[in-house]
């Protein structure tokens, strides 16, 4: 299965190659369709597109938690499936304050410095890929020197990171269950990829189409769910972090910092010894109520001595 879907991968992008012509034509038309539409062209097109992508992304983890059946998600599941308190946040902290949160700051900044400009001609296909892939890239290079920073400086830990490491059974809906501190430094994060690459901006279109790719990586890295058509069981050699790496991140704190690049936590020597296991992830307590379970960064604590291997897998 998982040889056929990389097999995909690789023949799609030669399929590309080899009609990079139409390919190309094929993304300026579509480039010349949006960028007349005045909605398109409002300052805050981008924040909004993210927080529409959120919802939407948030809304099929939803389906897959509470709608599909069980006899079909639980092969798929890293840890046990969410109940409604999963999805239930406390008072004051819905998705909808958190998108708000998110945004009306931006429209202000968007609104006071007004600066969106639309060139006639879109990237070409693979300039388009990438410049998203390139995007995500930097954006994970900036977030995992932050996150380690947030994990080895424990005040910082405790007032800006200890609420979205609160579940340690992760649902997409901790993607945004983050401080107001967090959330800015996330922002900042991609605001840095999308605006510093090449020293220059990402061409809008590209921007547009990280915003949708970002997003849904970030709440399938969330998910609690392990498909073999997931990026991190396409692209090979461990390179691309997917949601059983960040489940555990979730749940020792003392490993893979990055969200998406396998390398930044190999180069950093942030990978474990011995990863855990799915069924170890699925028994370690569900909660902590904000407190750190874990030493910080740089104390030899293995993850087994917080959460001894469970006598009964609970998948
Ligand atoms: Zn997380
Ligand atoms: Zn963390």
């Amino acid at each position: 299965m998982l040889q056929l879907e990389g097999l995909a991968v690789v023949v799609g992008a030669a399929l590309v190659w080899v009609f990079q012509d139409r390919a190309d034509a094929c993304v300026q038309a579509v480039w010349d369709l949006m960028r007349t539409r005045s909605f398109v062209r409002h300052e805050t097109f981008e924040p909004v597109v993210s927080v529409a992508s959120f919802a939407v992304w948030h809304a099929q983890w939803f389906v897959w938690d509470m709608v599909l059946p069980r006899t079909f998600t639980q092969q798929f599941s890293i840890q046990p499936k969410a109940d409604f308190d999963h999805w239930r946040f406390k008072r004051g902290e819905t998705l909808w304050n958190e998108a708000l949160w998110y945004i009306v700051p931006l429209a202000l900044f968007d609104r006071l410095y007004p600066r969106r400009a639309l060139p006639e001609t879109a990237p070409s296909a693979f300039g388009l890929a990438l410049e998203i892939v390139s995007m995500l890239v930097m954006y994970d290079v900036l977030f995992f020197a932050a996150h380690l920073a947030l994990h080895t400086v424990r005040p910082l830990y405790r007032t800006v990171h200890a609420k979205h490491h609160r579940l340690k059974h992760v649902r997409a809906t901790e993607a945004v269950r983050l401080s107001p501190a967090e959330e800015v430094l996330d922002v900042a994060c991609s605001i840095a990829a999308v605006n510093t690459l090449g020293f220059r901006r990402c061409h809008p279109l590209s921007r547009a189409l990280y915003d949708v790719t970002i997003t849904y990586l970030i709440t399938e890295l969330h998910s609690g769910y392990d498909t073999p058509w997931m990026w991190s069981n396409i692209i090979p050699g461990g390179l691309w972090h997917g949601s059983p790496h960040h489940c555990e991140h979730h749940l020792t704190g003392r490993h893979y910092f990055a969200k998406f690049c396998g390398f930044l936590d190999t180069i950093a020597g942030t990978v474990p010894a011995k990863p855990l296991s799915h069924p170890l992830l699925a028994a370690a307590p569900a909660r902590t109520h904000g407190v750190m379970l874990h030493a910080p960064v740089g104390k030899t604590v293995s993850p087994y001595d917080a959460h001894p291997t469970p006598k009964e897998h609970v998948y």
